[in-house]
């Protein structure tokens, strides 16, 4: 870069404007200084969004602090998340200061049952980032053209999460649930969906490991006259979670020819146990699962959360600050009456919620038939306590009664 010759006319190659002296001139171009304060502003604008859009970065063990104070359980799933998020936000960071140096991104794989608090993780983790957050179905998704949602649908919903912020929603997270879903199968192929899922799983691989989409603002499908917002997705956060059941089967396989054939990295089988099997996953029993391998290659965080255990289901229904339990509290309290539960109700009410077998997910549908005549009577009666007690829940659920030693009498 030099300085213009004052004797010599120039012009700026932004703004065209003509005169003698005051412009820089380099790499083929000159700019004049009205345009050099213009740009400087531009760049200090984005800069500033940059900073804006990008979170504080809690250490890991306050990342997992935070969470338990919503999960209860799964500590080894919350330490692997709390991990993978502190990484992926500082990588950005480094990322920014030093491009040369570019870290690579680390999605995340949650594998457990359904209602074992996997999308409650990634939801709580953006909550406490305060960074935008969509969830997607990959059930829902398809390859682009044919019919069913586009891989793109996910990002707008993260825009709509960002409240139309393009810079907040490209450092958003995205849980993308049911991914076990979309393996490679090979029957069931329709003309009109990609069942196989090895089309779907190339669809969001491209998100993944970062591409620029150009998304409808509107939703919906493509319109060619219509505008396009640009999502950079290569600073987006994906959490995918997925039941894979039977995943224990290929595991134990894997363990057992290991550790009496081949003699290299053996770590025998410890039980029978479908959630100690499920601990020692390897990439390669998701691969024979039906994953493809550069997806997974993309999925480097691979972690397990356990299935809720009625133990688990009681400390869920009334830990977290907005248990179940507190929240029928707070909609009695509004109506002036004093909730309360006992002990072997709750229980109870796990054992109903097991039975369901949709983990933490049942307690809600339990509770919610239990309660509705009391939610019914209250408002407007003279009552000013509920205990709810084991004969209410034996009278909607009585096949908890067998397994209840403490039981009332039912009122
Ligand atoms: P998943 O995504 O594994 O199917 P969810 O996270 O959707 O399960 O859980 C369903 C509901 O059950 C959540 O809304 C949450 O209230 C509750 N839940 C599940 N697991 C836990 C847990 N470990 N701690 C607290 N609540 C949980």
């Amino acid at each position: 870069m030099t300085k213009g010759s004052k004797d010599e006319e120039l012009t700026c190659s932004f703004c065209l404007s003509s005169s003698s002296g005051e412009m820089v001139q380099g790499g083929g171009g000159t700019i004049c200084s009205r345009c050099t304060q213009d740009s400087l502003k531009l760049l200090r604008s984005y800069d500033k969004g940059v900073d804006r859009a990008l979170p504080d970065i809690p250490k890991p063990s306050e990342i997992k602090a935070r969470l338990d104070e919503h999960v209860i359980g799964q500590d080894q799933a919350k330490r692997a998340l709390a991990v993978a998020v502190y990484n992926h936000y500082k990588r950005i960071e480094s990322n920014l200061e030093d491009p040369e140096l570019s870290l690579k991104k680390s999605n995340v794989l949650l594998i457990g049952p359904s209602g074992s608090g996997k999308t409650l993780l990634a939801q709580t983790l953006a909550e406490m980032l305060n960074v935008p957050f969509a969830i997607a179905d990959a059930t829902n998704i398809t390859e682009a053209g044919y019919v069913g949602d586009d891989v793109e649908n996910i990002l707008i919903n993260l825009y709509l999460s960002a409240e139309g912020d393009v810079a907040a929603a490209e450092y958003g997270i995205v849980y993308i649930d049911e991914i076990d879903k979309i393996c490679k199968k090979g029957e069931n192929m329709s003309i009109t969906r990609d069942v196989s899922g090895e089309g779907v799983q190339q669809s969001l691989l491209k998100i993944m490991e970062g591409t620029t989409a150009n998304v409808p603002p509107s939703g919906g499908r493509k319109h060619p006259y219509q505008d396009f917002i640009s999502i950079d997705t290569k600073n987006i956060l994906f959490i995918c979670g997925g039941a894979f059941t039977d995943l224990h089967q290929i595991i134990e396989k894997r363990v057992v020819r290991t550790g009496i054939g081949f003699g290299s990295t053996t770590r025998g089988p410890k039980s029978n146990d479908h959630d100690e099997l499920l601990q020692q996953v390897e990439p390669e029993d998701i691969i024979r699962y039906g994953l493809i391998p550069e997806f997974i290659g993309r999925i480097p965080v691979i972690s397990t959360l356990e299935t809720p255990t009625e133990d688990t289901l009681v400390k869920i229904l009334t830990y977290p600050k907005n248990s179940l339990t507190r929240q029928y509290q707070r909609l009695f309290d509004l109506d002036g009456v004093s909730l309360s539960f006992d002990e072997d109700a709750l229980v109870a009410v796990a054992k109903a919620a097991l039975a369901q077998g949709s983990g933490a997910r049942g307690l809600r549908s339990v509770l919610e038939r239990v309660m509705l005549e009391f939610m019914y009577d209250t408002p407007g009666s003279d009552r000013e306590q509920l205990v709810i007690q084991l004969s209410h829940i034996i009278e909607h659920f009585p096949e908890v009664e067998s397994n209840s030693p403490n039981h009332d009498d039912v009122a």
